[in-house]
């Protein structure tokens, strides 16, 4: 199988410019896989994958974990089509698993108000499970002003907007195999 894997791309007129390759996400996920391993070890957690962005992060992220583990997703939307965010948190998907008593592991593509990692973490806590994690593949920490939890990170990138790897621009670009920014 052969990845789409160009230097810079050009989605709905802006130019990204290649920012996390390929390599180091595979090195830095396999490593949060391990942490996870010896985290969560005897136990049986749940991954709760935060729709859409998260969903390719969150498939390597469970190949590279060995532990006895489950999977749910929950949607939210907070970007709509634009580049930054609209500030509000949109319900799409609730969770189907039943989660008290669970370790659940939310697993989120990028954080960057913090706006719906606070959300969701609420959100998980009204379902009195045992514990929460929180992982996030990348973080936004200069734009973060909701205070988070965050237990394990990826990345830590500039405010930037960024592209690919799950992550879309107007629900494009979520098929690039790195990560892109916002070349201006
Ligand atoms: P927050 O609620 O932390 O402000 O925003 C989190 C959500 O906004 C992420 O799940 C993601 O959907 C979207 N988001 C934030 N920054 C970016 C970005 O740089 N690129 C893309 N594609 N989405 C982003």
């Amino acid at each position: 199988m052969s990845f789409y894997l160009p230097d810079t791309v050009n989605c709905k007129g802006d130019i990204f410019k290649v920012f996390i390759t390929k390599e180091e996400i595979e090195a830095r996920v396999s490593l949060l896989g391990e942490k996870l391993d010896k985290d969560f070890d005897g136990k049986k957690p749940i991954f709760i994958g935060i729709l859409n962005g998260a969903f390719i992060f969150l498939a390597d992220l469970m190949r590279n974990v060995s532990i006895p583990c489950e999977v749910d997703f929950m949607k939210l939307s907070s970007y709509g089509d634009e580049k930054v965010s609209s500030g509000q948190v949109t319900e799409l998907k609730e969770i189907d698993a039943k989660l008290k008593g669970r370790h659940v592991i939310l697993v989120e593509d990028i954080v960057d108000t913090g706006l719906s990692m606070k959300y969701m973490v609420d959100r998980m806590k009204s379902y009195e499970p045992a514990s929460v994690s929180v992982i996030t593949l990348l973080h936004k920490k200069d734009a973060t002003v909701h205070d988070v939890q965050i237990d394990y990170v990826g990345f830590e990138i500039p405010t930037k907007f960024v592209l690919g790897y799950g992550l879309d621009y107007a629900q494009e670009g979520r098929n690039l195999a790195q990560i892109y920014i916002l070349d201006d």
